[in-house]
């Protein structure tokens, strides 16, 4: 069977999707040059990007959100619902075609931006005490063909803390390592930043996160214009945000 045949269920699940799927805007005014929610005039990236960008962060090479995670809608709905205990069965299995599929057609854009082929896959730990295998690792370990970087808690903040921290996370020594880092909801990204800069610290030379939703409120004054805009445009999975 080649490979698009085994994705054809998948197509199939993201086809139904796309009702209520979102591609993140390009770049460019009013856009964030690095997550894609809205930036204020003048500035190219959001506050909370502004708050990572320091010379002595090692934040992500690349940050490609797959879709919008609007506040109250669907897709934002699985990323929440997909996690409970007991987990919404549907909510893992669409997520699962959704971050598949994307990772298989648009895994060429991010060896290209690594500069290499990747040689780990990461998940940004869970906070709350859960135990075991993060259900995001769950879902798509059988289907990328990356070794899985054993990330964990380090020095213990807040459950709501959304600082950039150095310290939040360990992991093991990673070499030249090109890192996929994976997450479900971007927010404010600190806990992606945060783990790159430790695998950086690690060794790693690269990392490219990729998150299944980029959240976005829509009811924010300043998000209005940006949630409409993507709205006018029906979800293309062929597209990221690294080949615009
Ligand atoms: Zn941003
Ligand atoms: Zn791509």
């Amino acid at each position: 069977m080649s490979s698009s045949d085994a994705w054809q269920p998948y197509r199939e699940s993201v086809a139904r999707q796309a009702i209520f799927l979102r591609n993140p805007l390009p770049p460019g005014p009013g856009v964030c040059f690095v997550c894609r929610s809205a930036a204020k005039d003048g500035y190219d990236v959001c506050y909370p990007c502004r708050t990572h960008r320091d010379a002595s962060h090692l934040t992500s090479d690349a940050v490609v959100p797959i879709a919008y995670a609007l506040k109250g809608a669907q897709h934002a709905h699985h990323l929440a619902t997909y996690k409970f205990e007991p987990p919404s069965y549907s909510a893992r299995a669409a997520l699962q075609a959704l971050s598949i599929l994307f990772l298989g057609l648009h895994r060429p854009c991010f060896e290209q931006a690594a500069g290499g082929r990747l040689t780990h896959a990461a998940v940004v730990p869970s906070t709350r005490g859960r135990r075991g295998v993060h259900p995001l690792q769950a879902l798509l370990m059988p289907s990328i063909s990356l070794p899985f970087v054993s990330a964990r808690p380090g020095a213990e903040y807040a459950k709501d803390d959304r600082t950039f921290r150095g310290d939040r996370f360990t992991a093991p020594v990673l070499p030249n390592a090109r890192v996929l880092l994976l997450d479900d909801t971007w927010t404010t990204g600190a806990r992606a930043q945060s783990l790159s800069h430790t695998l950086k610290s690690a060794g790693a030379r690269c990392v490219i996160t990729v998150v299944l939703g980029r959240h976005v409120n829509g009811r924010h004054d300043g998000s209005k214009a940006l949630v409409e805009q993507a709205k006018s445009t029906a979800f293309d999975i062929g597209r990221c945000s690294l080949d615009s």
